[in-house]
């Protein structure tokens, strides 16, 4: 048999990556992602655990050979250990027809980490990024909408002590964190983890307006200059972020810049929500119903034909900005769909 084509879309670009979000609901309530009264999909619509273990298997017979489980909060959806486990199984694994996933990996909030660490670490998940973005009780009670600062920490500890490289990230918010960047590079690169910063996307209502907190990663970037010598660095993680090392740590962090300096050129990467919905990408409204191709007669052909119809469609950049007060989102679907 040959083997699949794999997916390359209309700009030349290998898609390798894929997020998969497993739900969209989560514990806690981060101002930026979503309003307090966010309304949930109802669970019907959701993908069942099954069908999300051969959506993504679909994947990787395409050459996708790296997955994120990300959410909503991953850990808050019932017996997603479940999921952990049998992608964890196909970890370095060729499968009949082709592909092999390589990677399995995690993004959390990190609340229900001490609980789940273990266990992930045991199905063959080497690292997780676990959202930080603050390190002060009542910063995060605010930010979070939700006092989980405790659990959190608890959760990066579990992580670490059950042999996961976590990596930190942390979306920049200007009169709110903004201060503490420095200290939470600090943090990070102290427990000898890496750190990425974000700055904040206009995805989705919210309950404030999000110009009043966004900051530019240039900005950030002078003031830890002040502090620390920042070191160009080649290392990629095939993703958005551009790195530097600090002298002081020899630590690495992270730059996502959507809004002051575009890298979608070298996208790699597709995500899917818990509905099955394939966005081709972060700020686009191109998508494609893999739910339908799953539940369809012939599962396989139509998977893969929604997949060319993902690389078809697939544009060549976002085009979200932040740029005057009360303008509406660049796309009413939340972050919390696609999982980041
Ligand atoms: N709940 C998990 C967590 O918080 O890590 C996974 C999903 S969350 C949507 C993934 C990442 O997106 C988090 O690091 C979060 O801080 C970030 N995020 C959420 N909304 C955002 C926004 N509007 N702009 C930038 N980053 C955002
Ligand atoms: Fe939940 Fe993550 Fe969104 Fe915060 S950023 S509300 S933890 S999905």
């Amino acid at each position: 048999m040959a083997a699949p084509a794999p997916l390359i879309d209309r700009f030349q670009r290998r898609i390798s990556y894929l997020r998969l979000s497993v739900t969209d609901r989560c514990d806690l309530r981060c101002a930026y992602c979503m309003p307090e009264r966010q309304s949930f999909l109802p669970r019907a619509e959701v993908l069942s655990l099954e069908e999300l273990h051969r959506l993504a298997l679909g994947f990787v017979a395409r050459g996708v050979s790296k997955i994120r489980l990300t959410g909503g909060e991953p850990l808050v959806r019932r017996d997603v250990i479940d999921l952990v486990r049998a992608l964890g199984r196909r970890i370095g694994v060729d499968q009949d027809g082709g592909g092999r996933l390589e990677e399995l990996t995690l993004t959390t909030n990190g609340t229900r980490l001490g609980e789940f660490a273990e266990d992930i670490a045991a199905a063959g998940v080497r690292r997780v990024n676990i959202s930080l973005d603050t390190r002060d009780r009542a910063l995060f009670a605010r930010l979070a909408r939700r006092d989980s600062l405790p659990a959190v920490l608890d959760g990066i500890a579990a992580a670490r002590a059950a042999g996961l490289a976590v990596k930190i990230n942390t979306v920049a918010l200007k009169g709110l964190n903004e201060r503490e960047i420095p200290d939470l590079v600090a943090f990070a690169h102290g427990m000898g983890c890496a750190i990425t910063l974000i700055e904040v996307m206009p995805l989705g209502e919210v309950d404030e307006d999000r110009i009043d907190h966004y900051l530019p990663l240039t900005e950030v970037r002078r003031a830890l200059e002040t502090r620390f010598t920042l070191i160009p660095s080649a290392h990629r993680s095939g993703g958005p972020a551009r790195y530097v090392t600090l002298a002081e740590t020899g630590g690495q962090l992270g730059f996502i810049t959507p809004l002051t300096q575009n890298f979608c050129d070298g996208c790699n990467r597709v995500r899917v929500t818990a509905t099955g919905q394939l966005f081709a990408c972060l700020g686009g409204r191109e998508q494609v119903d893999m739910r339908a191709a799953l539940r369809s007669a012939d599962p396989q052909a139509a998977l893969d034909a929604a997949l060319d119809e993902a690389m078809a469609i697939k544009p060549l950049r976002h085009h979200f900005a932040i740029d005057h007060r009360g303008a509406a989102p660049a796309l009413a679907r939340h972050m919390s769909m696609t999982g980041g």
